[in-house]
C-alpha cells in the first residue's frame, strides 16, 4: 500500500477544504489534486498544486488583458500552432507541483532533469521506511541482446524465482543491518542516520515534491514516456501523461500530435523517403546511412 491510514486521513482532510479562488481551475485537475495515483509496488504520484490552464498558454501566447480566449476553437489552433512552432514560453506559463514516491534508482534517472525544483526526504534526519521496489513477475526481464541498453525476453521458472528471492532476501538483510546500526537500545549510542544509509540498496523508496513548467514537464514527458526509457520511469510518465491531458487537454493533445506521436527525420532519411516515393529501391547498401540509422529508418516507417 503507497499510503497509510493516517496520510490517506491527511489527504482526505485537505480535500474536504475548498477555497474561493478568482484564479483559473481546471475541474479534471481539482479532482485529481492531492490524491495519490498508484505507481509500482509502493510508490505515487499526486497532484500538490497548478497554475494556469489552456487559456492562460493563449493568454501568454497573445500578451493579453484579460483571459486571452477568443473561442474555443481559436486557442486549440493557437496552441497547436505554439506546439508546431516550437514555441516553448507560452507553455512556461503553467506550473505543476508533484508529491512523487519513487525508488531510488528511478529518481537518478528523474533528477537528470534539472529544469524543476526539487526538495526530497531526508535519509540524514528520518529514517527511511521498510519499502523496496520489487518487480512484478511480467516486468522481471532478461538482458536484451540487441540492446545494451534495455532488457529482453521475460525471466521464467526457476531463474524468475531464484532472482526475486534474492531481491528480497538482499533488501530484507540491508534494512535489518540499517536498524541495527541506528538502534539506540542495548547500551549502543546508534550510527548517525547519514551515514547508516549507505548501506540501502538502489531499490528503496524515497520522496520529493518536484516543481516544474509545463514546457519542461512535456520535455521529461517526451523522453520518459517514449518506449526507449526504463519501464520502472515510464509508468510514472506514464501516470503523469493522464494529469497533464486532464490539466490542459488541447495542450496535451498537442504534444501527443506533435511530440509524441511525432518523429524526427534527418536530410539522409528524408533523401530516402523521397526516392521510395519516386518508385525507387532503397536498401541499407545504397542508402547512404550508417547501419544502425538505417534500422531506425526501418522503425521508423513501420
Ligand atoms: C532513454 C534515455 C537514456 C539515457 N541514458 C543516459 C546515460 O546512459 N547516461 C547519462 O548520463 N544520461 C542518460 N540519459 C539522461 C539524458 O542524457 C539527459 O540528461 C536527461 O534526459 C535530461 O534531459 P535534459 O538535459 O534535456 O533535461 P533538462 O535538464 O530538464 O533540460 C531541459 C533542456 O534545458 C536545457 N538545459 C538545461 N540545463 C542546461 C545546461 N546546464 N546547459 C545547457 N542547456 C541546458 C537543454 O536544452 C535541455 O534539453 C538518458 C536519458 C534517456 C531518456
Amino acid at each position: 500500500m503507497p499510503l497509510s491510514p493516517d496520510q490517506q486521513a491527511e489527504i482526505d482532510a485537505q480535500r474536504s477544504a475548498p477555497a474561493q479562488t478568482l484564479r483559473a481551475t481546471v475541474p479534471g485537475m481539482e479532482a485529481h489534486l492531492y490524491t495519490a495515483h498508484p505507481v509500482l509496488d509502493h510508490g505515487f504520484v499526486r497532484v500538490i498544486d497548478y497554475m494556469g490552464d489552456d487559456s492562460a498558454i493563449c493568454q501568454a501566447a497573445r500578451v493579453s488583458y484579460g483571459r486571452g480566449t477568443k473561442s474555443v476553437q481559436n486557442d486549440e489552433g493557437l496552441i497547436r500552432y505554439l506546439m508546431r512552432h516550437w514555441h516553448s514560453t507560452p507553455f512556461e506559463m503553467c506550473e505543476i507541483k508533484l508529491h512523487v514516491k519513487l525508488p531510488v534508482f528511478v529518481a537518478r534517472q528523474w533528477i537528470r532533469h534539472r529544469t524543476a525544483n526539487v526538495n526530497e526526504y531526508s535519509a540524514r534526519y528520518s529514517i527511511l521506511d521498510r519499502e523496496f521496489y520489487i518487480p512484478a513477475p511480467d516486468a522481471l526481464n532478461a538482458q536484451s541482446q540487441v540492446n545494451n541498453q534495455g532488457r529482453g525476453e521475460l525471466l521464467e521458472g526457476d531463474e524468475a524465482a531464484r532472482v526475486l528471492e534474492l531481491l528480497k532476501a538482499d533488501s530484507t538483510r540491508a534494512y535489518d543491518h540499517y536498524q541495527d546500526m541506528i538502534s539506540q537500545e542495548n547500551g549502543q549510542q546508534g550510527l548517525a542516520r547519514e551515514l547508516a544509509r549507505m548501506n540501502l540498496p538502489a531499490n528503496i523508496y524515497t520522496q520529493w515534491y518536484w516543481k516544474v513548467d509545463l514546457h519542461n514537464l512535456l520535455h521529461f514527458l517526451r523522453l520518459r514516456a517514449d518506449a526507449h526509457a526504463q519501464y520502472e520511469i515510464r509508468v510514472y510518465a506514464d501516470a503523469m501523461c493522464k494529469i497533464v491531458a486532464d490539466w490542459v487537454p488541447f495542450a496535451y493533445k498537442a504534444f501527443e500530435d506533435y511530440r509524441l506521436g511525432a518523429v524526427t527525420m534527418s536530410s539522409q532519411m528524408m533523401d530516402c523517403l523521397r526516392r521510395m516515393l519516386a518508385g525507387e529501391t532503397v536498401t541499407e547498401e545504397n542508402c547512404g546511412m550508417s547501419k544502425r540509422e538505417w534500422r531506425e529508418f526501418q522503425g521508423v516507417l513501420s
